[in-house]
């Protein structure tokens, strides 16, 4: 299917409904889950496109790719989000150009962060990525090792620690896709009582916006329902 610009405007038109739907049927505030436009593999004009809609934040898990759209797309203003794995010797294109990264799961990579932000930027904001089914093939810590990095992270003075974020494994229903996600909730929670920066809750994609809703998200990551399905190709250049 070809991405022209109406089917741009209608999809992220129709995600932005079943946000506001959610949120409404979860009995939350209107307006409480931002949306995160995610674009990897899709071409710069289709951010452009999406951007010129009024979406503002964007998400990017290939650095060299996101590099070079952030290079095409300057004259635009757009919250640059990074949601990849993190290789250690990427961490300064990262503190370099972006505002958020969501998927640190190691203090080394938050410390090399936080000396490699620029001084004239503010701190770099950061979710802690979990990995809630102890699922070999994704990145993130166990819940019961959040305490001991938080503690480590919280030291550091070129970083804002915003919240947490997971990849749930694959659930077939909403309530299993809930119940998932609201492990996630629940660990946000002893924190965010204490730190109101610490207020994200990043979960949510195509498959579970729903339910993530549904189970106290912030900020959805939606790619696919926006921009179309990406091409298997494009895709297996993961890490
Ligand atoms: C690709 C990706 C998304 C978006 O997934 P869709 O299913 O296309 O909505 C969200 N979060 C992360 C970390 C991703 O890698």
């Amino acid at each position: 299917m070809p991405n022209t610009q109406l089917d741009l405007s209608e999809r992220l038109a129709s995600v932005q409904k079943r946000i506001s739907q959610s949120t409404k049927s979860a009995g939350r505030p209107d307006g409480s889950v931002e949306l995160l436009a995610v674009s990897k593999t899709k071409p710069a004009a289709d951010i452009r496109e999406v951007c010129n809609l009024g979406q503002r934040d964007f998400g990017e898990n290939y650095l060299n790719e996101a590099l070079q759209k952030q290079a095409d797309l300057t004259d635009l203003d757009i919250c640059w989000h990074f949601i990849g794995p993190i290789q250690s010797n990427k961490t300064r294109a990262l503190a370099e150009h972006f505002d958020w990264v969501h998927s640190v799961d190691r203090l080394k990579i938050a410390r090399r962060l936080s000396e490699q932000r620029p001084a004239e930027l503010a701190p770099l904001n950061i979710c802690l990525q979990i990995n809630l089914d102890d699922e070999e093939s994704k990145a993130g810590i166990a819940l019961d090792e959040l305490d001991a990095l938080i503690k480590g992270i919280k030291l550091l003075p070129k970083i804002k620690l915003r919240g947490l974020m997971a990849i749930p494994a694959k659930q077939n229903s909403f309530a299993a896709q809930k119940a998932s996600l609201l492990r996630l909730s629940k660990a946000l929670l002893p924190y965010s009582h204490n730190d109101r920066d610490f207020d994200t809750l990043s979960m949510g994609m195509s498959a579970d916006l729903d339910a993530a809703v549904a189970a106290g998200s912030t900020m959805v990551r939606i790619g696919t329902d926006i921009f179309g399905a990406r091409s298997p190709t494009t895709e297996t250049i993961k890490r």
